[in-house]
């Protein structure tokens, strides 16, 4: 979390870094700061959104040419000015912006508060950057070198830009577990956390890796490993357009990615789904399939939304493939001391490929000898670096902070993958096989009829507005998609919500059942369809007040159902591709109608790069 942006050149740094912020927000929005270098360095910084930044003295900000930026989720100490980045040492020389959490600040601030060091926030960052400036000191040495020292001894995850006193023609950088990317430009370079900042000035970029140092002049990048040793840059060109990160006519970032899905999803299966010639190609898994084939078992961690298309994914090649699934929250796995080892296939799947959590679970498994497979949607992000193999997701840049397209996208992924590994284990049919592809390659047009009906599921919202509690339920392939439901909802609109196996509904949830409690049955035609029936039944009989989303041409539900919300008809298997969009929908206009930044909800960030 947080976002970064720093830049360094020609041009003024100011608009520069504060457009870069303002696409950055959706990483954190607690508190935002710049500082530039003109005679001196000059800091300015604020609690609140990127645009409390507009204030800054018109002199200033319009002659410097050097920079750093910071949008913060905080970590350590309440969102304030005080401790909003950047942070500047005691004696004023070094000022830095950082990203991420150094773990043992405390024992390091204890010592630094015994030299004499004093500290004007509660933030790990300020720690941090006297920690560097106390061995420059003494030490006497450069701030390349103390910075490789002092980052030898930090604990925890960063990225950091250093600017220093004296020094108006340079940025230091460095990371570990924290993205940095670096754009390339004629007499010009940017710094940020993503390619979003840096897209509209270059497309030439550089990805730092952990453990690297980068050493920026507006003429020269020097990479450098923490033992002092050069590194060659590698450039690569961004396959990305600026309008893909725009609003685009849309009132909010959530409703675009929403109508996006259509497009994203016909990416996600272009050069792979051939109609033609009735193939799957996955490079990914070809490569590796005797890995796939031969698997133990498959364990998939994720976090958050992705960890609800995991679960998806567990009914998909449990049935298709026949390999027994485990689906862990990465947070857990990566703590309890996990059986894993040769032989197992680990299934990391991240939207922002960065998930911090996401990466530990990966590394250990890694160690223990598991081959491990990313499911990503940022193209060179750390996961994808850290996979053995994987398959990207296509969806494009997702900047509302609740995932909606990137979710289906990883949910199509997922479905390829297990089509793919069904038919080359022969556990699925060939006609099976066929039939499959033919329902992947209709999902765009039918999540576009879905949307097609916004306008009757904004109605339906403003029935539930004002709801304290929702419950949703679903069984089978709907089960995981009643979750999603239910975690849409409570980051977008406050409300509290809980999903749940629909059966699952009498064991204790049943309890709140109301007049006053909405319950959503995901209940589209499928094999459990009149167990559902029988949930909705027994809710009904509680004076709950019960919305579904069916499939075209239901007149049982429909006529049950206090409202309902259609879809078309399709197979199971890819039944949560359809099925979560309404409750998508429902979500943001829910969000809207309360009044709420649906883009930007309290508390969260997007991109998760802190533990
Ligand atoms: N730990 C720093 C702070 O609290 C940075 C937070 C982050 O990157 O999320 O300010």
């Amino acid at each position: 979390m947080c976002g970064i942006v720093a830049y360094i050149g020609k041009q003024a740094a100011y608009p520069v870094i504060l457009k870069g912020l303002k696409r950055l927000e959706y990483r954190g929005y607690d508190s935002s700061g710049i500082a530039l270098f003109g005679e001196t360095v000059n800091t300015f910084k604020k609690k609140g959104r990127v645009a409390e930044l507009e204030a800054w003295d018109e002199e200033i900000i319009s002659t410097a040419t050097v920079g750093i930026g910071h949008t913060r989720w905080a970590t350590h100490g309440e969102p304030s000015d005080a401790n909003a980045h950047p942070h500047t040492s005691n004696s004023g020389r070094l000022t830095l912006v950082h990203n991420g959490i150094i773990e043992n600040y405390g024992s390091l601030k204890q010592e630094l508060v015994q030299k004499g060091y004093t500290f004007k926030s509660e933030t790990d960052t300020e720690v941090l950057v006297n920690f560097i400036e106390d061995i420059q000191i003494n030490n006497n040495s450069s701030l390349e070198e103390a910075m490789r020292i002092a980052l030898k001894r930090v604990v925890g995850a960063y990225v950091i830009i250093v600017m220093e006193e004296g020094f108006p023609n340079r940025l230091i950088a460095a990371r570990k577990g924290s993205p940095l990317v670096i754009g390339v430009g004629e007499g010009e370079h940017f710094l940020a956390s993503d390619a979003s900042p840096i897209i509209e000035y270059t497309k030439k970029v550089i990805y730092v890796n952990d453990y690297e140092l980068a050493i920026i002049s507006p003429d020269e990048i020097i990479l450098k490993n923490l033992g002092n040793e050069p590194i060659t840059p590698y450039i690569q060109q961004l396959d990305m357009e600026l309008a893909q990160i725009e609003k685009g006519g849309f009132d909010h970032f959530m409703l675009k990615e929403i109508f996006d899905q259509p497009g994203s999803l016909t990416d996600c299966l272009r050069g792979r789904l051939d109609m033609e010639n009735l193939t799957l190609t996955l490079a990914g898994v070809e490569e590796h399939m005797s890995v796939f084939s031969q698997a133990k078992r498959i364990i998939i961690v994720a976090c958050g939304t992705s960890w609800h298309a995991g679960l998806v994914a567990e009914y998909m090649i449990e049935t298709l493939c026949r390999i027994p699934v485990e689906v862990e929250y990465a947070s857990e796995f990566r703590y309890r001391n996990p059986v894993v080892g040769e032989g197992d296939v680990l299934i990391a799947i991240s939207q922002s490929g960065e998930t911090a959590d996401t990466l530990v679970a990966i590394e250990k498994a890694k160690e223990a000898g598991a081959f491990i497979f990313g499911v990503v949607n940022a193209v060179g992000s750390s996961i994808a670096r850290l996979s053995h193999s994987g398959a990207y997701t296509h969806a494009g840049p997702e900047i509302g902070v609740a995932s909606t397209k990137a979710f289906t996208a990883q949910l199509t992924v997922l479905a390829m993958m297990a089509i793919k590994i069904g038919r080359e284990k022969k556990t699925i049919t060939e006609a099976e096989y066929n039939r499959y592809l033919a329902e992947l390659a209709l999902i765009p047009e039918k999540v576009k009829a879905v949307l097609e009906t916004h306008e009757s599921i904004k109605e339906v919202a403003k029935h539930y507005a004002d709801a304290r509690d929702f419950l949703f339920l679903g069984r089978g392939y709907n089960f995981p998609v009643a979750l999603e439901g239910a975690l849409k909802l409570k980051e977008i609109s406050y409300i509290h919500a809980e999903g749940y196996p629909a059966a699952e509904m009498k064991h204790g949830p049943i309890a709140l059942v109301d007049e006053n409690l909405p319950v959503l049955f995901i209940a589209t035609k499928d094999a459990y369809y009149e167990k559902i029936v029988s949930n909705i039944q027994e809710i009904k009989a509680r004076k709950g007040m019960v919305i579904a989303v069916i499939s075209e041409g239901d007149t049982q539900i429909r006529g049950m159902a206090d409202h309902v919300m259609v879809v078309p008809e399709v197979d199971e298997l890819l039944a949560p591709l359809i099925s979560v969009i309404p409750t998508q929908i429902l979500s943001y206009y829910i969000g809207v109608l309360r009044g709420l930044d649906v883009d930007k909800p309290r508390n969260l960030a997007k991109s998760v790069t802190v533990e």
